[in-house]
């Protein structure tokens, strides 16, 4: 295989569906000639994942259950994933969650301690805890850290709420660990997605106005695919972007490099 990640090896975190971003990630860097490794969030999502894993050459030994909350899951599937590879080339992080009464209603009625806790658990702390569990097995190889953001991290935007916040501390994130690994040659980014229907967007009140307005907004006039997302993120973990950390790269068809929309009737 000649593409630009041949001989690399990939941990994927955050496949749940066809339609995940992770899977779009999955295929760009399984055609770019990388070995993947796969982690499933649940039993109830094992088989998905196994079979995902099988179209891109993945056999069930490279895949491991891991529930982010937990340090103890993530520590073993690094301890696994060390019995089958001697290092990694880099970590996929596709993971968002929050309670949906977070995700519906006004945001400063509808907010509460333990769903922030809980959102930015998930969605953002897990990023770091991955960082630090595979920090050794990423040694030496100018690995990349890759995770998936959205822009409601720097503007608002309706019934997002508490997940806004979450991954404006996931951006911050991606510029502390870039600055902490850096000197490893690690390199840590963000992918900052254009709304794209799949099971996590399904949670969001109203997702289809969602994909509606953006749509009509943005320089291009239509959404974004799982598959630009996955070659933005090949593109990202490989050799082909050693200059760059610490940064989030926009796919979104423009839809945030506009402020008032040009074709949309008001
Ligand atoms: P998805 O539902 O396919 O993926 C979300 C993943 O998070 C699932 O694989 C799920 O298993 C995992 N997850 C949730 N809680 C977990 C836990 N406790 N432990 C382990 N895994 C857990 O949806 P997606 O849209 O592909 O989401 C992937 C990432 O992309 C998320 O961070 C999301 O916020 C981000 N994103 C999505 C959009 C969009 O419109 N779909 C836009 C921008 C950013």
């Amino acid at each position: 295989n000649m593409g630009f990640l041949a001989g690399k090896r990939y941990l994927i975190v955050g496949v749940a569906s066809d339609r995940s971003i992770a899977t779009g990630i999955a295929e760009a860097m399984h055609r770019e000639g990388a070995d993947l490794a796969f982690t499933y969030q649940n039993d109830k999502l094992k088989s998905r994942v196994l079979k995902a894993a099988e179209r891109y050459g993945s056999s069930e030994a490279l895949c491991f259950p891991c529930d982010v909350t937990s340090d103890e899951a993530i520590d073993a599937v690094f301890s696994e994933l060390g019995k089958q590879w001697d290092g990694l080339d880099g970590i996929v992080h596709a993971v968002g969650f929050a309670p949906a009464n977070e995700l519906d209603g006004n945001f400063v009625d509808v907010a509460t301690r333990e769903g922030f806790q809980i959102a930015h658990d998930i969605s953002s702390y897990s990023f770091v805890a991955l960082a630090k569990a595979g920090k050794s097995m990423l040694a030496g190889r100018n690995g990349a850290l890759l995770t998936l953001t959205y822009h409601a991290a720097r503007q608002s935007v309706p019934n997002y709420n508490v997940m806004g916040m979450a991954k404006a501390s996931l951006e911050a994130s991606v510029r502390y660990l870039a600055a902490s690994m850096g000197p490893d040659g690690v390199r840590v980014n963000g992918i900052s997605a254009g709304p794209i229907r799949t099971l996590a967007a399904s949670g969001i009140k109203k997702f289809r106005s969602m994909l509606d307005y953006n749509a009509a907004k943005a320089p291009l006039r239509r959404n974004v695919t799982i598959e630009e997302v996955g070659n933005t993120a090949a593109f990202l973990c490989s050799d082909l972007a050693s200059g760059i950390t610490g940064e989030i790269t926009y796919v979104d068809a423009g839809a945030s490099t506009v402020s008032m929309p040009f074709e949309l009737e008001l």
